[in-house]
């Protein structure tokens, strides 16, 4: 057989001439804007030309500070294809994790969205190697260069630079692009995805028991393309001329209901928070969502409250599990065929099952390996050729480099169990399982479990110091608008649906949960308020 490589320009060559119709809508408040993978391409090109002019010329990184839209896309795909190295900036991190990033990124340009301009300007002085700022649909005299740093317009860079690019040959395990965990521990992390592992992953996101993207899909792609490479979902739209509704900075349940209106998506991707958030409108303005056939869920674990409410407006949800670490797919809840709707959704609620590419196994404490009967729980290992082997520049002994095995698997640190036909079914974080007279609570179980009660909007499950069994549960509710209940109501609901001695006696309401940049619960803050009393707890005996 020949030896072809698998890039990002390929990709690129392949979507904008096969695909060349497919469309990108960008959601711009009121109305959208378009324009299709073959103006992508020759976008692509007059980027990868305004880049090269300003000194990228090898594998340098280029830096987004971009919500989900056209330019990030053509971003996406000219920086790789040109063999340097798309660094997506996270814009929810703080100003210190951002500088750190940057810097230990050594980024050498960055392009900015015109509304994301007074964010950046807050970090841009300490970015050490950054030499020039490209500012998209926005007026770059707004942005104050420090010294060393000169400040461009997308629109003026890319006029009148030719439409085609010749795309050099690259070797397919060269990085192409790199996104930086969200840990809640230490520095953030930098993982590095090569061309061959983009495609690779690409090919999986379109299989059919995956999220099965093809032709004739419109995808909402809400998960930011700053978190896990949007799941994979652009560089696959190219793959398979999947058209790509992306929301911009409109990612508030009020728009997201127009764009579902106006733009008609098939299918769509984001995490359960966003979800939840869409149900509650949702309650207070009906909504027809057809044609949205199948919306995947990951990021955190999808509330089984949540996916029967969205079966009843007709949306299936696709319970899926991974991290910015696998690229990020590692597990897609498709049931087993031939099962009764009952029997189905007992598969579907779970994390999902491991594809051929990605191996999985269960370890103990003491690193033994644990069997797959859906019983025995241990921390989740995984292997693959979009699984990330070491985090860039963590060496050996340094921290980071203990979450990869000394044969090469990476630690997830989630724990859970595995069936005997291969789903995950995951019941913790490691850091946020609840350890009570040395018996484990799942914070997860527990979550849900609240959450399906019906004046439950949301619930987060930490564990607090007890005297006498070390831990207990907590648990901070976030009502629905205008529901009423108590912490005695919501205790005594639970107790046909968990064990007795898991039943939470603390309690408190809160108006909202505190979430992480990309949207997940963050329990690091919830427990400092626990902690520095400013939570106003009900302790039940
Ligand atoms: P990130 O790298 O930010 O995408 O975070 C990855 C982490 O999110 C995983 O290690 C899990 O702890 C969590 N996660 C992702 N998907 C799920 C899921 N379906 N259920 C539970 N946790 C999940």
């Amino acid at each position: 057989m020949q030896d072809g490589q698998l890039s990002i320009a390929n990709l690129l060559r392949h979507g904008s001439r096969i695909h060349g119709g497919a469309e990108v809508v960008t959601w711009t408040g009121a109305e959208a804007r378009r324009s299709t993978f073959a103006e992508v391409g020759q976008e692509a090109a007059r980027l990868a030309h305004a880049l090269r002019g300003l000194g990228v010329t090898s594998d340098q990184r280029v830096g987004t500070f971009m919500w989900n839209n056209n330019e990030h896309l053509v971003a996406y795909l000219a920086v790789p294809a040109m063999g340097a190295v798309l660094h997506t900036l996270n814009i929810r991190l703080f100003p210190e994790q951002l500088t750190y990033v940057a810097n230990h990124a050594e980024d050498h340009v960055v392009l900015v969205d015109g509304t994301l301009v007074p964010l950046l300007a807050k970090v841009l002085p300490t970015f050490e190697t950054v030499r020039h700022v490209v500012v998209v649909n926005g007026d770059p005299s707004s942005l104050q260069a420090p010294e060393g740093v000169t400040v461009h317009s997308y629109a003026e860079l890319l006029d009148g630079q030719p439409d085609e690019f010749e795309w050099p040959v690259v070797d397919e395990n060269a990085a192409a692009a790199m996104c930086y965990t969200s840990g809640t521990t230490g520095d953030p992390k930098g993982v590095v995805y090569t061309h061959r592992s983009i495609w690779l992953h690409s090919m999986q996101v379109c299989m059919t028991d995956s999220m099965a993207l093809s032709q004739a899909d419109r995808a909402l792609v809400i998960v930011p393309q700053f978190h896990a490479m949007s799941w994979g979902l652009p560089y696959a739209a190219l793959m398979v001329g999947a058209s790509l509704i992306m929301p911009d900075r409109f990612l508030q349940p009020e728009p997201l209901a127009a764009m579902i209106a106006a733009e008609k998506p098939t299918m769509a991707g984001a995490v359960p928070t966003i979800w939840q958030g869409l149900l509650a409108l949702l309650d207070q303005k009906p909504q027809d969502l057809a044609p949205l056939g199948r919306a995947v869920v990951g990021g955190s674990a999808c509330p089984p409250s949540l996916m029967a409410a969205f079966d009843k407006l007709g949306v299936t949800i696709i319970h899926a599990w991974g991290m910015t670490e696998t690229s990020p797919l590692g597990s897609v809840s498709r049931p087993p065929a031939g099962l009764s709707p009952e029997d189905a959704w007992e598969y579907r609620i779970l994390q999902g099952r491991f594809p051929a590419s990605v191996r999985a196994r269960l370890v103990d404490d003491d690193g033994n390996e644990l069997p797959w009967d859906n019983e025995a729980v241990g921390e989740l290992e995984c292997a693959g050729p979009w699984v990330a082997a070491a985090y860039y520049r963590v060496e050996p002994g340094q921290e980071g480099s203990e979450k990869f095995s000394p044969d090469g698997w990476l630690r997830t640190g989630d724990v859970g169990a595995i069936t005997p036909d291969g789903f995950l079914r995951l019941t913790d974080r490691s850091k946020d399982i609840i350890k009570s007279g040395g018996e484990w609570i799942s914070s997860v179980d527990l979550e849900n479990a609240v959450m399906s009660h019906p004046a439950v909007a949301e619930a987060a499950v930490i564990g607090v110091p007890d005297e006498k069994w070390s831990e207990r549960p907590l648990v901070a509710v976030v009502l629905r608008s205008g529901e009423k209940t108590t912490p005695a109501e919501l205790q005594s609901f639970l107790s046909d649906k968990v064990a007795k001695w898991q039943l939470p006696e603390n309690w408190t309401f809160i108006d909202e949960v505190p979430k992480t940049s990309v949207g997940k619960f963050d329990k690091k803050r919830l427990r400092a308020a626990a902690a520095d009393g400013s939570l106003d707890i009900a302790h039940l005996t």
